[in-house]
């Protein structure tokens, strides 16, 4: 089976009894390869089904349902990595608290329809939804067609045409990155401003992302284009593209395989609406869209935050920008670092913690650690002014046309990063987050009228608690791969590609010629314990010899799920 170190047949008898361990047992005995990888097209002839019995198979369809579903809308074919592999949660794999993964915790998310006039005044609405409605309800408001949908018009929030006094003159997809549901339970009193905005508006209790995995880039394109990304194509932070692993955005918007909503709406209006987006970080553009790389569209108004050189797609500069390459497709208002400056916003934040004392929770607000203060909640006053110039001085929502807003607030994903959604940190966040909902609402009736404009409030995943307080294991991705690589690599040569939170990408060809299939690495991946996978001075070990993953299986296996199957029940 491996090359270097054959795996015993005992390592499997210690498996956990069930389904997945009788699975496994006959997987041994039959390590038969899995058609396509991921690496180069399927073929036209598409990728060959498994039988409902295969082991891997079993295994999957042994998971609870609606996780595969979430990982099937997730899984494009050439795109994603070879290799799923699934933590037994609360464990994750790598380092910063990542949220990714089809688990209720990064699923479940906050979304909020509101809009006077156009809006219903439903308050909870106890109804499944997920990220893929917003394009498709948006377009139902404006009185267009979005030819490829997944998701569905949530028609019921819409006010019926015959009682709106005409088109909304401008529509917000407002993004609280990384407030999933689990944050908001977390610190259930720090938005009383969204919560008592609820009765107005319509909160739709069952809202969720949709698919796995769960990261910034893909869900943003799931908002801005109504399809998961399976069809949008932008499946995660990592991607492989003509067999080389790439970054999405790094080469502009044609990393999308479909226009977005804004697109459509742009080139079906010609130049008689404005679209805009105000985030931090180009892996949020998928919910605006692909902007003059669309038809022959106007620029969209772009702002960003992003850092030179980063290294991480989550980094931010020291300005707002746009980095030089998207300058093609987008245009940047280069009023916008003419504002009061973020110091501006430091002296209310500080007397947050009850001591004026130039510390935010033990850092000072210009310190390194808080990137001159831009990892705080005082960013939220300061990009909501510039919401308010970009609103007044762009005219959005007097266009003959309606206009299209979207908005991304990141510090409460960020905060979840460095100190987790359990920490002072996150409740200041949150906190702040509410407190600038009445501000932006009153930017918004003041600038474009009182009854005039729709918002829909939403996030884009959850956050991940402390493991001190859920009692995860953290899973170092390096030992990870080491182990794979010890394996089944040869010297120099190793097998694995990159290891993601819930996906490995993987050299096939090399695996091949060492005699081993994806199969193989599946089955030895569900072996490993805590103290083969241990990231020191970082994971805490319970149980030494506990094993840390729940599935793990070729991704090629998921067009064969039976149990993916969507039947009629989409959205949940
Ligand atoms: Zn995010």
């Amino acid at each position: 089976m491996s090359p270097n170190r054959p795996l015993a047949r005992r390592d499997f008898l210690r498996l956990s009894a069930g389904s997945a361990a009788a699975a496994l047992l006959a997987a041994c005995t039959r390590s038969g390869a899995v058609t396509g990888g991921g690496a180069g097209p399927t073929g036209s002839t598409g990728p060959t089904l498994l039988s409902p019995t295969d082991p891997m198979v079993e295994m999957a369809c042994g998971l609870p349902p609606r996780w595969i579903r979430r990982i099937a809308r997730g899984y494009h074919p050439q795109r994603s990595a070879e290799l799923q592999i699934l933590p037994k949660a609360p464990n994750f794999v790598g380092d910063g608290l990542p949220h990714v993964g089809p688990w209720d915790y990064t699923s479940l998310v906050p979304m909020f329809w509101y809009g006077p006039g156009f809006i219903e005044p439903l308050g909870v609405v106890d109804r499944r939804a997920t990220l893929a409605d917003i394009a498709p309800t948006w377009a139902r408001l404006l009185g267009i067609d979005l030819p490829t949908t997944e998701g569905r018009p949530l028609t019921e929030v819409l006010v019926p045409a015959e009682r709106r006094t005409g088109a909304p003159r401008l529509i917000v997809t407002l993004v609280w990155d990384g407030a999933g549901r689990n944050v908001l339970d977390a610190w259930p009193g720090q938005w009383p401003n969204l919560r008592s905005l609820i009765p107005q508006g319509a909160w739709i209790e069952g809202a969720e992302v949709g698919s796995s995995p769960t990261s910034t880039a893909q869900i943003h394109a799931t908002m801005g284009t109504g399809v998961f990304p399976r069809t949008h194509g932008v499946v995660g932070h990592s991607l492989r593209i003509d067999g080389r692993i790439v970054a999405p955005w790094k080469s502009g918007p044609g990393v999308m395989l479909l226009p977005s909503l804004a697109d459509r709406y742009a080139e079906a209006t010609g130049g008689r609406s404005a679209a805009g987006m105000i985030a931090t970080v180009a892996i949020h553009l998928g919910m605006l869209g692909k902007g003059a790389a669309w038809r022959d569209n106007p620029k969209p108004l772009v702002v960003l935050r992003e850092a030179p050189n980063a290294e991480t797609l989550g980094a931010e500069g020291p300005a707002w920008n746009l980095p030089e390459l998207l300058q093609q497709w987008y245009r940047f208002p280069d009023y916008a670092n003419d504002l009061p400056a973020l110091a501006t916003y430091f002296a209310e934040l500080d007397r947050r913690d009850g001591v004026a004392d130039g510390l935010w929770r033990g850092n000072g607000l210009a310190d390194e650690v808080l990137e001159g203060g831009f990892e705080s909640p005082a960013r939220i006053p300061y990009q909501t002014r510039l919401v308010e110039e970009v609103v007044a001085r762009e005219g959005f929502g007097t266009h003959d046309a309606t206009d299209l807003l979207y908005l991304n607030y990141k510090v409460i994903d960020m905060v979840g990063h460095i100190w987790s959604m359990n920490s002072p940190q996150m409740r200041d966040s949150v906190q702040m987050q509410d407190e600038y909902l009445p501000v932006l609402i009153d930017i918004l009736d003041r600038y474009v009228g009182e009854g005039r404009w729709a918002m829909v409030l939403t996030s884009d995943h959850g956050s991940t608690p402390s493991p001190r307080v859920s009692g995860a294991f953290q899973i170092s991705g390096s030992r990870l791969a080491q182990a794979i690589n010890e394996t089944f690599g040869r010297e120099g040569a190793p097998v694995v590609e990159q290891v993601k939170q819930t996906e490995i990408f993987m050299d096939e060809e090399r695996l091949a010629e060492n005699g081993a299939t994806l199969r193989d690495v599946a089955e030895f991946v569900l072996t490993l314990t805590q103290s083969e996978l241990e990231s020191p001075g970082v994971s805490v070990v319970t149980n030494p010899h506990a094993k840390v993953f729940e599935a793990a299986f070729p991704s090629a296996v998921i067009p064969s799920l039976p149990c993916a199957d969507e039947g009629s029940e989409v959205g949940t």
